[in-house]
């Protein structure tokens, strides 16, 4: 167990590099990334039961109580999956549908009171991956919702992916740098590089947004602490690009997030 550490508590020379993160965010095993769920759904208990379930089995969750809150929350956050309601107060989940798969694969599962068959087909011709008729049993939703995820990850988990002069094995937690003439040379990352770079690296060319971010490496409460991820940011291209100044790879879009480009 480290030592706590105050949120914000600065050396006064650097900035403060914060916290080592919790050993297991949202409960998973070491160096897992917990998966962010956006909820959209406008009846307050049945948000407030997914929230605490899909927290109690350690995904990171983000409320939205109408479609147009969904759609921010889902630019915002880059969910890794969402479930949405199909009767929203604003618009129809259809349109919120449409709208994100203009620009976002995350598997969307929809959850709907009505129960016809052309519903679900309109639902799933919008691009919806999954379909759930209220009322349903929270295992069931919580079993589709791990289906989702595995065919998103799409495999074995295994992430081989090159930097400059630098190779990273993200499952193994190992870094390599070739130096001219020698064989590799070891590098060494800290707890919190890893998880912001495995972040990173196992969502390519993907913004991840600063709350998302801060939320999977530090945990909730984080968000003010936008000043963590620039220093951690910068120690990653120190170590891993070939020209830290001019980042090729591990790149910042300015007010929004962080951005691994292959
Ligand atoms: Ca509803």
């Amino acid at each position: 167990m480290t030592a706590e550490v105050t949120p914000g508590a600065g050396t006064g020379v650097t900035p403060a590099p914060g916290p080592e993160p919790p050993a297991a965010p949202g409960g998973g095993p070491p160096g897992a990334v917990p998966a962010c769920v956006l909820v959209v759904e406008d009846d307050p208990a049945l948000a407030r039961a997914l929230r605490i379930n899909l927290h109690a089995r350690g995904y990171q969750a983000v409320a939205a109580r109408n479609g147009r809150q969904g759609m921010h929350e889902a630019t915002r956050n880059q969910p890794d999956v969402v479930i949405l309601d199909l009767g929203l107060p604003d618009m129809d989940g259809l349109a919120v549908i449409r709208g994100l798969r203009e620009w976002s694969r995350a598997p969307i599962i929809v959850l709907s009171g009505r129960a016809g068959s052309s519903d679900k087909i309109e639902a799933l011709d919008a691009g919806a991956d999954d379909y759930v008729t209220k009322p349903f049993s929270m295992e069931e939703l919580l079993a589709r919702l791990r289906a989702a995820l595995r065919r998103e990850d799409g495999g074995d988990g295994t992430v081989r992916v090159r930097i400059g002069q630098c190779e990273i094995d993200v499952a193994a937690h190992a870094a390599w740098r070739a130096t001219p003439g020698g064989g590799p040379e070891n590098l060494h990352l800290t707890p919190t590089e890893w998880r912001l770079l495995e972040i990173l690296l196992r969502n390519p060319g993907q913004l991840i947004g600063t709350d998302r971010l801060l939320t999977a490496v530090w945990g909730p409460g984080y968000q003010t602490s936008a000043h963590y991820l620039r220093f951690h940011m910068a120690r990653l291209r120190r170590k891993l690009e070939d020209d830290p100044a001019r980042p090729r790879h591990l790149l910042t879009e300015p007010g929004m997030g962080y951005r691994y480009q292959p």
